[in-house]
């Protein structure tokens, strides 16, 4: 099965390394000039350092890598059986995505979109099938995060959220299906999270470091509120 990641950046690099992992064929695109040299570079150190420790061989390593094509052609999705976009977090630029994808594949393809807050509904809504268009939001860094939200709009089909839950659940992630609501679950229960440490902050009731400090050693986070808005990145 053929599957086709739309944009090379983060999740999508990461997204297309478990695809690969999981020996199908892929096709990593990304239209902006030296994303797809980036990622091709990311992926291979990445995978260096995990032949270095021992958690794959050299071979696999190849293996995966050769799975990929690293391609600058839209083009290239065509014969894919899903596509998971994950470009910016711009609802305009991904419905021209899908527009654009649609006239490339056949019907039976099943469009994914990583966003992490966007309307399913919205994105579906300029597609000729939108009964073929799902959300699948998988968490950074997306080969060693278990969870992935599947989101089925109003207009996706039946058909679309089983296929697509079973190919998740094949790679070995552990799937929950969200509602089409803002944020979804967990980011919807995140923004609290940071929103409630930004304002302690600016109340002046801790500095950045402490109130880290308070959720960790306190709270048992693994990373606290301005680690995660930093190795996440605000923008996003
Ligand atoms: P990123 O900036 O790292 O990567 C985005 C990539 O998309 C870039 O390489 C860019 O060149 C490419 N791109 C942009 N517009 C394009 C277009 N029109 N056609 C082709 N390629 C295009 O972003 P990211 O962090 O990987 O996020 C991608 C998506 O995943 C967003 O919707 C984001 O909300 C979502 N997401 C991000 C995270 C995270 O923690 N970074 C987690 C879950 C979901």
């Amino acid at each position: 099965m053929k599957i086709s990641v739309i944009g090379a950046g983060t999740m999508g690099t990461g997204i297309a390394q478990i695809a690969a992992t999981k020996g199908h064929e892929v096709c990593l695109y990304d239209s902006f000039s030296g994303a797809i040299e980036n990622a091709k570079d990311k992926l291979e150190k990445i995978l260096s350092r995990s032949v270095e420790k021992e958690r794959i061989c050299s071979e696999e390593k190849d293996e995966i890598l050769n799975k990929i094509n690293f391609s600058k052609k839209i083009e290239d999705v065509n014969g894919s059986s899903l596509i998971i976009e994950a470009i910016i977090e711009n609802l305009k630029i991904k419905q021209n995505i899908f527009i654009d994808i649609e006239d490339i594949v056949d019907e039976k393809c099943i469009i994914a979109s990583n966003t992490s807050s966007l309307s399913i509904a919205s994105i579906a809504g300029v597609c000729k099938y939108p009964d073929r268009v799902i959300g699948v939001h998988f968490f950074n860094p997306a080969p060693i995060m278990p969870l992935v939200e599947i989101i089925p709009a109003v207009q996706t089909s039946i058909e679309t959220l089983n296929t697509t839950k079973s190919i998740i659940n094949n790679w070995g992630k552990v799937s929950v299906i969200a509602k089409d609501t803002p944020g979804f679950i967990v980011n919807r229960v995140a923004r609290p999270f940071y929103g409630e440490s930004l304002r302690i902050y600016d109340e002046g009731i801790a500095d950045f470091a402490t109130i880290d400090w308070a959720l960790k050693e306190i709270g048992g986070f693994r990373m606290g509120p301005f680690e995660l808005m930093d190795y996440i990145g605000n923008d996003i």
